[in-house]
């Protein structure tokens, strides 16, 4: 079993007073790691020197530059120890290898483009009628709380800690209870390519005590949060007595929409992965499909007949697709809504067999789901797709957009005109065409509705990061 400090201030702490933390492999249910846990403090030391760090410029005057150079060293370690991330986030969060690979790289691009990024964020000069320049900078915002996931746990702390550190920002990262360890590997990373201690905090501990207490603290001047639509709600309302800035990255709900035009071949062998890789806990996981009336029957059979293709299984294995959900709960949730659903009318046309000894479940198509079921509504967060039919173009809109949610979603076409119209008007953050993928580290990533304020990834998310700044030079 390895063993796992937290971080404070650059400082690995193995003795605690939160304790410890057992962190389970979702495969077999067996304890693998163990970490430290925050308590308050260590939450406390932690704020403590973010906000004397976010004071002295520690870190924020170091040179743009500078900072990307550190960063770049970091995305220069994080290949290095890919092997590493891949390996525990496949034995913690019960990733497939395969996924967990790319996941590994995937994380060292996002610092690597944060790294780039770093000295391009610049200001403005803006004419005023009184002689002398008006200047407007952009300045750290100060110190970040920042709260991931655990269903990209990885991934997702790098699209917070790399933008907040290019910006100059001390960062304290609370990850969730079930996946702690990566993320204080990367909080190692960060320290070892050179960031100073007193900017980094990692603190694994329980979201209700410490991650309420960083996000309310004063001294917090951004939080950024990833998680469900309610815990968001929830922080929004706690954050508001400070005005403390915050971005939500929330819940979704969204639709692959198949057109008759499209490749239908096309569609059926890559849809199965937009709704059931990573068991379907996937914030952009298509689990509403809409089909025109037309080819509903034909492409419903073939969908379910690809989906039993996919091999679910050891996560260890290179060949295995899908691995197991995180806990027995997260299972139990899916497994309860495949009961609504037909108690509602619709059929599970395939899959929703569980199996052991870990959290192992097929992954389920549903269909006959009109989308005022639940199992159209709800974010299920687990591997079942909801077939709806739809009977045109503006039905498809009207369906999609019948969501609490608004986050991603994929158009499956081959009319230009078709695609334009109705991807401008689905109301999504992020809307694909002709392939699953909505996360691209380059592009503004985030949601409508209930599925979060602000975007992550691109330049955009450097704006949260920083704050405005207007200094005006007189020449009077
Ligand atoms: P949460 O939103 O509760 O947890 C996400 C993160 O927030 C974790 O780090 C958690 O810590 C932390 N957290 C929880 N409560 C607070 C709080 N009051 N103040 C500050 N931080 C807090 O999601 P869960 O992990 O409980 O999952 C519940 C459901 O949410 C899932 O079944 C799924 O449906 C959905 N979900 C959606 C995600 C998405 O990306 N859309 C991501 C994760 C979950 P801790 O782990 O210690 O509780």
């Amino acid at each position: 079993m390895r063993r796992h400090p937290l971080l404070v201030a650059g400082e690995a702490v193995t003795t605690s007073t939160g304790g410890e933390l057992e962190v389970r492999n979702p495969a077999d249910d067996s304890v693998v790691d163990v970490v430290a846990q925050a308590g308050p403090a260590e939450l406390e030391a932690a704020l403590v020197a973010a906000s004397a760090a976010a004071d002295s410029g520690v870190w924020g005057s170091v040179s743009a530059t500078d900072r990307g150079r550190v960063l770049r060293r970091a995305a220069d370690l994080l290949r290095e120890r890919a092997e590493d991330f891949a390996w525990a986030e496949v034995r913690t969060a019960g990733h497939t290898i395969a996924d967990a690979r790319w996941e590994a790289g995937a994380m060292a691009d996002v610092v690597d483009y944060y790294a780039g990024a770093a000295n391009k964020h610049t200001g403005s000069v803006v004419p005023t009628p009184d002689p002398g320049l008006g200047l407007v900078l952009r300045v750290p915002v100060g110190v970040c709380g920042l709260i991931v996931p655990w269903n990209f746990p990885m991934l997702i702390a790098t699209w917070k800690l790399a933008p907040a550190l290019a910006c100059g920002n001390p960062v304290v990262l609370k990850p969730a209870s079930l996946t702690p360890v990566t993320a204080v590997m990367l909080g190692q990373v960060l320290l070892d390519a050179g960031v100073p201690p007193e900017a980094v905090s990692i603190l694994p501990g329980p979201g209700s005590s410490i991650g309420e207490s960083l996000v309310t603290d004063p001294r917090v001047a951004k939080v950024s949060f990833t998680g469900d639509s309610a815990t968001g709600s929830h922080l929004m309302a706690r954050v508001a007595p400070n005005v403390t800035r915050i971005s939500l990255e929330l819940g979704g709900k969204s639709a692959a929409i198949v057109f008759p035009d499209a490749d239908l071949e096309a569609a059926v062998d890559a849809i199965p992965y937009s709704v059931f890789a990573n068991a379907g806990q996937d914030c952009c996981a298509r689990s509403r499909i809409l089909v025109h009336r037309s080819v509903y029957d034909d492409f419903t059979a073939a969908f379910a007949a690809r989906t039993e293709q996919l091999v679910v299984g050891d996560p260890s294995d290179e060949s295995t697709e899908i691995g197991p959900l995180i806990t027995e709960a997260q299972r139990a949730t899916s497994l309860d809504y495949l009961d609504v659903a037909r108690a509602e009318g619709a059929e599970v046309v395939c899959g929703g067999t569980p199996s052991g000894p870990g959290w192992f479940l097929e992954p389920a198509v549903v269909a006959g789901v009109d989308n005022e079921m639940r199992v159209a509504r709800e974010e299920i967060f687990g591997p079942v797709a909801a077939v709806i039919p739809f009977e045109d173009e503006a039905d498809a809109v009207r369906i999609a957009n019948d969501s609490e949610y608004g986050l991603s979603g994929t158009l499956w076409t081959r009319d230009l005109g078709r695609a334009v119209r109705v991807g401008t008007a689905v109301r999504t953050g992020v809307m694909s065409v002709n392939t699953n993928r909505s996360v691209r580290t380059e592009l503004p990533f985030g949601g409508f509705k209930r599925s979060g304020i602000g975007r992550e990834l691109g330049l955009a998310a450097l704006d949260h990061y920083t704050e405005s700044k207007t200094l005006f030079l007189s020449a009077d």
